[in-house]
């Protein structure tokens, strides 16, 4: 059996690797020159924690993961307003979850998948057939090639999507926010190595997110409707930001010696099926549910993991396997849909008071008290 994905992210390598497992071979079509690296910080638990660890990339992970020392909130002044220690950034993260760079999810998963997979830079998808057969697809290098399967793996913005579901607008749900990272060469000198320092004022938050190994990520988030997808992040950012002081300036500087900067609406795909005949959508592509969940590299390994499943355990019966999968997974989806929602409503809020009131929960976890008792509890057992 043969697969060709689209996409080289977290969910495509994912597939990849878990369908070698089941005996099926892979083409992956990627669409950038070259491996992608670094990224941003995510949160890795969930499903995904669990897949990684049936499919033998668990301790990998873990070797790349990092901790936080501190987890500094600073007012719009730059003084330092309220604090998180390890242990309580470990405690409100919960058991079987790990903080981790998302290239890093990538290199693991790109490690092992690389074996038994190909892997086609610097080309992507133009056109896609089925029948009762095979799946034809011809991509951007003049070539046909065929399958049993195509699986979509391309992102939010997916061109997989768009040739066999239908057009982006039909599937995003803007979410109202736009997102800037990329990662820092330098720390600014006033955060301390392994601290990742906040600021949250006037509906935008800025962060500079320490990723372990010297690694350093700038983060900006901020409420809007306007702008466009092709905005220029280095006229943006400083249009928005310029105002606030504290490391922001430097922050602002460093975005004009970093190799790619990630600038995207933070928006929502939304498909009543992630199926159609032998293409199938998977990860961001499927059901992105925003960093305002926290979950969507969770949902891309686990994701994968389960198709494997279902493949396997459906064998010559395609439509069984994949209506049993999106049956699994769908009410996963939903949940962390509808809270990637509920977020948004309190995410960098503009007015101060609701602002301190979505801080309350951490303010109080950051008092000695609280802190001990999260800590008893949830770490030591
Ligand atoms: C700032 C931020 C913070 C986040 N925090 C978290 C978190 O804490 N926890 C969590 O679990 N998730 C988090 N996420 C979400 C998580 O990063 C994504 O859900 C996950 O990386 C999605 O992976 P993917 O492989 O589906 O898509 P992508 O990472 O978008 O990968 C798509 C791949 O397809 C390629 N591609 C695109 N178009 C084409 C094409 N036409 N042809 C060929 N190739 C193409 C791209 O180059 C890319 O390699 C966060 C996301 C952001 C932006």
């Amino acid at each position: 059996m043969r697969a060709i994905i689209i996409g080289s992210g977290i969910a495509g390598l994912a597939a990849a690797l878990r369908l070698s497992q089941i005996g099926w071979d892979s083409l992956i079509i990627e669409r950038a020159p070259k491996r992608r690296s670094g990224g941003y910080g995510v949160s890795f638990g969930g499903i995904g924690y669990d897949a990684a660890e049936r499919m033998g990339i668990l301790p990998d992970l873990l070797q790349r993961a990092f901790v936080t020392e501190e987890l500094v909130y600073h007012k719009p002044n730059g003084e330092r307003s309220f604090t998180l220690t390890r242990e309580t950034i470990a405690a409100t993260m919960g058991p079987r979850t790990m903080n981790i760079l998302r290239g890093d999810i990538e290199t693991v998963l790109y490690d092992k998948a690389r074996d038994t997979a190909e892997i086609r830079f610097a080309t992507t998808i133009t056109a896609v057939d089925q029948d009762a057969q095979a799946v034809h697809v011809t991509l951007s290098d003049g070539s046909t090639e065929h399958a049993d399967l195509l699986i979509g793996a391309d992102g939010l913005h997916s061109a997989t999507r768009a040739l066999v579901f239908g057009p982006e607008e039909d599937y995003l749900l803007d979410l109202e926010h736009r997102v800037a990272v990329y990662m820092l060469d330098k720390r600014p000198a006033s955060i301390a190595p392994g601290t990742t320092g906040t600021l949250s004022a006037g509906g935008r938050t800025v962060a500079v997110i320490s990723a372990g190994d010297g690694r350093n990520v700038a983060f900006f988030g901020y409420r809007t409707t306007r702008g466009h997808r092709g905005d220029d992040p280095a006229t943006v950012l400083p249009q928005v930001y310029g105002d606030l002081g504290w490391v922001i300036p430097e922050v602002l500087a460093g975005m004009a010696r970093t190799d790619s900067v990630y600038f995207d609406t933070i928006s929502q795909v939304v498909a009543p099926t992630w199926s159609h005949g032998r293409v199938i959508l998977l990860g961001d592509a499927a059901w992105c549910v925003t960093l305002f969940a926290g979950y969507g590299s969770a949902l891309a390994v686990g994701g994968a993991d389960r198709l494997g499943t279902e493949l396997e355990r459906h064998p010559g019966d395609l439509p069984a396997a994949l209506a049993a999968w999106e049956a699994e997974l769908r009410p996963e989806v939903d949940k962390k849909q509808k809270l990637g929602r509920r977020v948004k409503g309190v995410y960098a809020p503009a007015n101060p008071l609701l602002l301190w009131l979505t801080q309350l929960p951490l303010r109080l976890a950051a008092l000695p008290p609280v802190r001990r008792h999260m800590t008893r509890r949830y770490i030591k057992g």
